[in-house]
């Protein structure tokens, strides 16, 4: 007599790299036999893949956590295995378990290995995940605490799942990681959580600067190795990446850009601030000079060539004139898309531990985003502040 097939059900928050995530997790789950089931309330097993960029974002899991076990309290069904993965499992477990005692399982992020098969709904466009963590700290950002120190996917890996695909009809892919550029390095890796969370004199000179992540010169950096290899692939027209550091943005993926047609020519080069002051307290590893250099030298090679940036208005001390600055390079830019992000202060991060005492009225805040979000998405492409 044959048993009835067990179900999972993935609820996932946040990022391209949960999503991405969760398409592998979804791939154990097939390998191991189960299906996906239409919706939570009729899963065997949930796994919550989480976010933690901010409060708010755990807060969601929380309020789900507490809507699933409130559904089944009325309910005359059993309630699912819940298994906690992403970015929250940054929290020590016996936190977690203290702030979602009911959950059955956590399964640390990087667990969800790189090599196993994904379950994906798009037929024609892939993700591909070619790195995890990250070796920066920007001080607003958790992912160094959350996903830990940067690390390289094998490149035959990646070409064996690139041919998986072109053989199953795919023509499109985006790869994926913190930080795509220095994928292939040898890495510079500091271990800074410990430092920071034990000392109470903690301050921004102690923090290590962000930078480049080329420990040997090379010849060609491995990524642009990496872009022109799948570019081999007749059957692959298009691809794309993300998310990239501007300050390992080498010259020679800027030519490779310039020169090869299938890398799309939407290039995503985060800002964050027009005030080099405000980069150093965010630890961003490069100047608005710099940055402009890269710009510059993308429109020099092919004009087709259009900028995005992400930007965050109202990080600590944040003042007029530095948020001035940002107007004034939004204008001379003229970036295509600009996520705009309003600064919230994140339990955990260095710039929550640092920068305290700077907070920015909430009122403040949100008047430097419509100024912002209006003059660079003067289609206005997105109708709500995101807040960072
Ligand atoms: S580069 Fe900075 S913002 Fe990006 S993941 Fe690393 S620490 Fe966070």
């Amino acid at each position: 007599m044959s048993s009835k097939q067990k179900t999972y059900y993935i609820h996932t928050f946040g990022c391209q790299s949960n999503k991405s995530d969760s398409e592998r997790i979804a791939g154990d789950y097939e390998a191991r036999g189960y299906s996906e089931a239409k919706a939570w309330q009729d899963c065997d097993e949930l796994v919550i893949n989480t976010c933690a960029i901010r409060k708010r974002a755990e807060d969601k899991v929380l309020g789900l956590v507490q809507n699933i076990l409130k559904h089944f309290r009325e309910s005359d069904k059993p309630r699912p295995k819940l298994i906690l993965t992403g970015c929250m499992t940054h929290h020590a477990n016996e936190r977690l378990y203290e702030l979602l005692p009911d959950i059955d399982e956590i399964l640390p992020i990087n667990e969800v290995g790189f090599n196993q098969a994904a379950v994906r709904k798009d037929k024609k466009h892939a993700w591909i995940p070619i790195s995890v963590g990250c070796n920066s700290y920007c001080t607003y950002c958790i992912v160094p605490y959350s996903r830990g120190r940067e690390k390289s996917r094998d490149e035959a890996d990646i070409m064996n799942e690139v041919q998986r695909l072109v053989d199953q009809g795919y023509n499109e892919i985006t790869l994926l990681g913190m930080n795509v550029n220095s994928w292939g390095l040898e890495k510079v890796g500091v271990p800074m959580r410990k430092m920071m969370m034990e000392d109470d004199n903690f301050t921004r000179e102690d923090l290590p600067d962000n930078q480049t992540q080329y420990l040997t010169s090379t010849d060609t950096p491995p990524f642009v190795r990496l872009l022109q290899n799948i570019t081999k692939f007749d059957q692959i027209i298009k691809i794309r990446f993300m998310s990239s550091n501007p300050w390992d943005f080498h010259d020679e993926l800027i030519e490779e850009i310039g020169n090869n047609k299938k890398i799309d020519r939407y290039v995503h080069l985060p800002i964050q601030s027009g005030s080099n002051d405000v980069l150093y307290r965010m630890n961003r590893g490069y100047t608005v000079e710099k940055y402009l250099a890269v710009v510059n030298k993308l429109r020099a090679l092919d004009s087709d060539v259009v900028i995005g940036t992400d930007i965050i208005v109202g990080f600590p001390g944040e003042t007029n004139e530095e948020f001035n600055e940002t107007v004034e390079l939004a204008k001379k830019i003229d970036w295509k898309v600009g996520f705009v992000a309003i600064y919230s202060p994140r339990p955990g991060t260095a710039s929550w531990r640092l920068y305290k005492e700077d907070e920015i009225p909430h009122k403040i805040k949100k008047k430097r985003w419509e100024i912002l979000d209006k003059i660079i998405n003067k289609d206005n492409m997105s109708d709500r502040p995101k807040v960072i």
